[in-house]
């Protein structure tokens, strides 16, 4: 294991000379001057002086060499229509997105808001605000009016792309609506919205604000649209956070050291080659839509595939089908959507021809051991669990099979990445823990290239949100509890909000979730903390069991629950024992996978559960009513 712990060595003792190298992967219109400043901490510049582009080194650096080849490989199972880009269309497209944006006066460090689903005019839009420096904040699909206004108010775009409808399940969902009442309860609404009619369903065009995005298309397909060079510092994009714990924080992104990050994390964690095909199923309105839907494929003159659909419809093989049709090398996905493939006929994961797809990658959420051990022995591929956050932008923890192919351990991230100098920190000391001693997983600053430069429009909030955290030190935290082994390998805990005081022990509810999916009929579970007169708080856990059938004898729930207390108990002791074990057929997730603790705790403490509009399946919060 020598080189991947000696590459990540080098990259912390000499940072200067390591992101310096990496730094070569791009096209620098002029060169950088300096790979760092750290003048201001805990602010980083890096490649300063350095002018470069997004759009260019996505787009354009590739046209000699890839032009005809696939670019963008737009796969929508929700109106049954698959289009593939090549490099030169993309080039196309971008361009009269740019020269339409353009048309409507957006320039240089204007923001463009786009409330898209995943159709191929996300990536259009993003590309062609990158190429002329406007800076692009794409604003999860899923969510509502009310959420929409708070992004429009703190972004203050100067135009909006949206369109009619998305579509889920196979049904529209009307975006057009819900846009109009955002515009409505902003204070700085724009005084143009170009959309994009799907023809899903009807939309009326509010006249002198909304403009119909086909016809501009066509009056600017032949458009070549100067691409702006902007200072490596530069803001990029603003996306914000999803918001599972708090309000949520606009991220924003430099511009050339996200580049060179995304680029050098295509080959040293995802093992790509241009050439290659690349499939995440994110979102674009979530972070790794940005890093890994559109931006870090292209950059390394990979092809993407853009997927609109679930991972269940027409069946649960459609993504094993996408992999197969377009021979994808390696497919990036989130732990909640192979939990659901795991409830489906295991002969579908072996109906499609997988032969080109070398690694499976999971993040947004723990991989509880069950589900990674699963899927890599049924597929017969090595499954990546790799730790990040929007902050960050790409994976703080992960294999590296780029680097060095090391053995892995279900329910560990494995190793920090090149860049990352991530420390387990005592939050009451201040002090790094040692091995097997739990603390809150934090990153020495400054932070690498392609993290967080700032919150969008509060320095003030960044540095006390990110840097507060311990006594003594100014190192960033993740807000994730953490640990190392004696051999290295690290283990996420859980979220440092999610602990709960029993009695006056402190318990991690992902610790104990581990434990209750340790049970054989148990397919996941959520553990929260209740307030509770006597404890404090209580531990209360919710679990979706392998099959209803399992519930059908006399005394079956009771049986199981006191089962699974028995596991919890000899795993992490009697004061973790729940004070109460439902059984559900469905928790209340986001639609990026992420359970809704503050609901679940809101309903268990029979209080409001306050902003619902992410979530995925509305009835999963009934039944939590209903089994209270
Ligand atoms: P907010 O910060 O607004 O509450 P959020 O933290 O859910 O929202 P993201 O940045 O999308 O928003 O999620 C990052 C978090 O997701 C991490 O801090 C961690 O808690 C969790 N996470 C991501 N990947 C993993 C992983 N591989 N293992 C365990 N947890 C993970
Ligand atoms: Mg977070």
């Amino acid at each position: 294991m020598q080189k991947i712990h000696e590459f990540h060595r080098q990259s912390i003792q000499d940072k200067e000379a390591f992101w310096a190298r990496e730094a070569q992967r791009i096209h620098w219109q002029t060169p950088f001057e300096r790979t760092l400043d750290y003048s201001r901490p805990p602010f980083a510049r890096w490649f300063v002086g350095g002018r470069t582009n997004l759009c260019y080194n996505a787009v354009d650096r590739w046209l000699d060499t890839q032009a005809d080849q696939p670019a963008l490989i737009w796969v929508s199972t929700e109106v049954e229509q698959e289009i593939v880009y090549t490099r030169a269309d993309l080039a196309r497209e971008v361009n009269a997105a740019a020269a339409i944006l353009q048309e409507q006066g957006v320039v240089k460090g204007d923001r463009v808001l786009v409330y898209l689903p995943m159709i191929p005019q996300a990536a259009f839009f993003m590309l062609a605000c990158a190429r002329i420096g406007a800076i692009h904040s794409v604003v999860f699909g899923g969510f509502a009016a009310h959420n929409l206004a708070q992004r429009i108010d703190d972004a203050r775009p100067r135009l909006i792309v949206s369109t009619d409808a998305g579509s889920r399940g196979g049904r529209p969902i009307a975006y057009k609506p819900l846009l109009d009442q955002a515009i409505q309860q902003s204070s700085h609404a724009p005084e143009r919205v170009v959309l994009v009619d799907r023809g899903l369903v009807p939309m009326t065009l509010t006249a002198g604000r909304d403009l119909d995005y086909a016809t501009l298309r066509a009056r600017h397909l032949d458009a070549q649209v100067p691409v702006v060079w902007l200072e490596s510092s530069e803001p990029s994009y603003v996306l914000y956070t999803s918001g599972t714990t708090g309000n949520p924080k606009g991220v924003q992104r430099d511009t050339g050291g996200y580049a060179v990050a995304l680029c050098a994390s295509m080959e040293y964690i995802f093992g790509g080659k241009p050439g290659d095909v690349y499939f995440s199923s994110s979102d674009v309105g979530w972070v790794v839509g940005h890093s890994y839907v559109v931006y870090g494929p292209l950059l390394n003159g990979q092809a993407t595939v853009m997927y609109e659909g679930t991972p269940v419809r027409p069946d649960a093989a459609i993504l094993w089908k996408i992999v197969e049709d377009h021979h994808v090398n390696a497919l990036f996905s989130a732990p909640t959507a192979i939990r659901v493939l795991k409830k489906h006929d295991p002969a579908l994961l072996h109906r499609h021809d997988l032969s080109s797809l070398d690694r499976i990658y999971l993040a947004g959420e723990p991989l509880d051991e069950l589900t990674g051990k699963w899927l890599s022995e049924v597929l017969n591929k090595p499954v990546v669990d790799n730790y990040w956050q929007t902050e960050t932008g790409w994976p703080i923890l992960s294999a590296q099979p780029g680097v060095q192919e090391v053995p892995t351990r279900f329910g560990s991230p494995t190793f920090p990445v090149y860049g990352f100098d991530v420390r387990v920190v005592d939050e009451t000391t201040g002090r790094d823990c040692g091995p097997n001693q739990k603390g809150v997983v934090a990153i020495e600053p400054p932070l690498p290239p392609g993290a967080l430069s700032t919150i969008w429009g509060d320095d003030a909030r960044f540095v006390k949100t990110y840097f507060g955290s311990f006594p003594g030190r100014m190192t960033y935290s993740t807000s994730d509890w953490g640990l190392v082994d004696d051999d290295g390998y690290w283990y996420i805990l859980g979220r440092t909000d999610d602990v709960i005081n029993v009695a006056g022990h402190r318990l991690g509810t992902r610790e104990i979730e581990e434990s209750v999916n340790t049970h054989p009929a148990v397919a996941e579970s959520a553990v929260v903390g209740v307030a509770d007169e006597i404890k404090g708080q209580v531990a209360v856990a919710f679990a979706v069991l392998r099959s209803q059938d399992l519930l059908s004898e006399d005394g079956a729930q009771d049986r199981l629950a006191a089962e699974i207390q028995r596991v919890i108990e000899q795993r992490n002791g009697a004061v973790a024992r729940p004070a109460r074990i439902l059984f559900v057929t469905a928790l209340p997730k986001t639609r990026s996978g992420k359970v809704l603790r503050r609901a679940i705790v809101a309903l268990c403490e029979r209080r409001d559960p306050g902003d619902l509009t992410t979530i995925e399946d509305p009835s999963a919060l009934d039944q939590i009513r209903q089994a209270l």
